[in-house]
């Protein structure tokens, strides 16, 4: 299937290689595409010196995140993660190399996290995705029902015969907290196939950064600010060939019996998160930084800054509210990326947002025109009512407009 996939991506790319050999001392133009895909839009900015390798690229990258979307979503029946879902309780399953690597990381994160990340909350995800649609708490029945069917313990993964079983019947599993981030690192490596290397991928807020821009140091990232990203930024980092990722309620949120409920849930209690909490992070991939945030989002500042100080390569920047006031936590690593940013952080963190990606449309303007929607965003969040990944459509929306050109 990968082979596949690989070759499919080579003979897509075919016209780009030729086309950059051809053109390699020609000036490089920026390019920005977005499609919509895993309930939240999805932009791709790259540099290219021809608009026609740019186009195949893209498209390529879109078709790698389409297919992970179809195999990775638990909103389509049809997704090789629901089959598995499905078959809990029943022996082991084989996977696909994708379902397989997302998990094995995932699992890698729940063990170093303690539990605090932990893709088979699934039963929960669909408790608390319908309370915060009723706006009313759940049953303490069906929450002890879910409970029940919840745990790392509960998930076994063979790696020499590549299965994967659920012990449990009625277990779920949910990727929302990972595959977003494993996603962006996919579609940049079908971009560096097709001989792009300058560019960045944006899966909502699991960004993904390859080489700078032309004549820059790297690819400036807006921290937005925790009342939302329609606000303006707090600071800025600029990165290259890293991943940066952010989890926050300041635009996922419920009010359930007046708290404050987010849409990540501690699987060892059960209860969604309440309170008010942004956690940015940097990692090498981004798979590692959209589930770090996850995990860090359940853990929390002190606990939270251990698991990524012991995690190569990553730095986290917290931001809690407390009843004491305000409290951040800054990782070493979050701190010496200062010493090579143009950051000026002033505010509490809720979300990254790639200013790279956010230029207006004009048509007076070569950059923006490149621009091209290939799916009408407005559609596409209707789409996400039902095929996206979990409850993103509203909140992503308002991300998306604040953004959108
Ligand atoms: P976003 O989806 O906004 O980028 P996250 O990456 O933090 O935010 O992912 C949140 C999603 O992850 C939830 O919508 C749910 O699908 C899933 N999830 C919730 N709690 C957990 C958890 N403790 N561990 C793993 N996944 C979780
Ligand atoms: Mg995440």
């Amino acid at each position: 299937m990968d082979g596949r996939r690989l070759s499919l991506a080579a003979i897509v790319c075919l016209f780009a290689e030729i086309t950059l050999r051809t053109a390699a001392i020609e000036p490089l133009t920026r390019y920005e595409f977005a499609q919509v895909h895993m309930g939240t839009q999805v932009r791709i900015v790259l540099y290219s010196a021809a608009r026609a390798a740019a186009d195949e690229a893209a498209s390529a990258a879109f078709a790698r995140i389409a297919a992970l979307d179809q195999a990775l979503s638990d909103y389509r029946e049809s997704s090789e993660l629901m089959e598995v879902s499905r078959r809990a309780g029943s022996g082991p399953v084989a996977v696909g190399d994708d379902l397989f690597r997302v998990l094995r990381a995932a699992r890698e994160i729940a063990d170093r996290s303690d539990g605090a990340f932990d893709v088979t909350v699934g039963p929960l995800s669909v408790l608390w995705r319908h309370a915060r649609r009723e706006g009313a708490l759940p049953d303490a029945a069906d929450l002890a029902a879910a409970r029940a069917r919840v745990g790392r313990d509960k998930l076994a993964i063979d790696d020499r015969r590549r299965t994967v079983t659920l012990t449990t019947k009625g277990m779920q599993l949910d990727l929302g907290g990972i595959a977003k981030g494993f996603a962006a690192d996919e579609a940049a490596a079908v971009l560096g196939r097709c001989g792009i290397d300058r560019a960045l991928i944006a899966a909502g807020g699991d960004i993904v950064v390859r080489d700078a821009p032309p004549g820059r140091d790297g690819w400036r990232i807006a921290v937005a600010a925790i009342e939302g990203a329609d606000r303006p930024p707090a600071g800025f980092i600029t990165l290259r060939n890293a991943a940066v990722s952010t989890s926050g309620d300041s635009e996922q949120f419920a009010v359930i019996g007046g708290v404050r409920r987010s849409h990540i849930i501690d699987p060892r209690t059960g209860l969604a998160l309440s309170g008010r909490r942004s956690v940015t992070i940097v990692a090498p991939t981004g798979m590692t930084a959209d589930a770090l945030a996850t995990a860090v989002s359940v853990m929390g500042g002190p606990d939270g800054m251990r698991l990524v100080e012991t995690t190569g390569g990553a730095g986290a920047f917290v931001v809690e509210e407390t009843d004491r006031g305000v409290r951040t936590f800054e990782s070493r690593r979050w701190r010496a990326l200062g010493a090579f940013t143009t950051r000026t952080i002033s505010d509490p963190v809720a979300s990254s947002v790639p200013v790279d990606s956010s230029v207006a449309v004009d048509s007076s303007n070569p950059v923006a025109s490149a621009f091209r929607p290939l799916v009408p965003v407005a559609s596409a969040f209707r789409r996400k009512e039902t095929r996206g990944f979990r409850l993103q459509a509203e909140e992503e929306k308002k991300k998306g407009s604040a953004h959108a050109p």
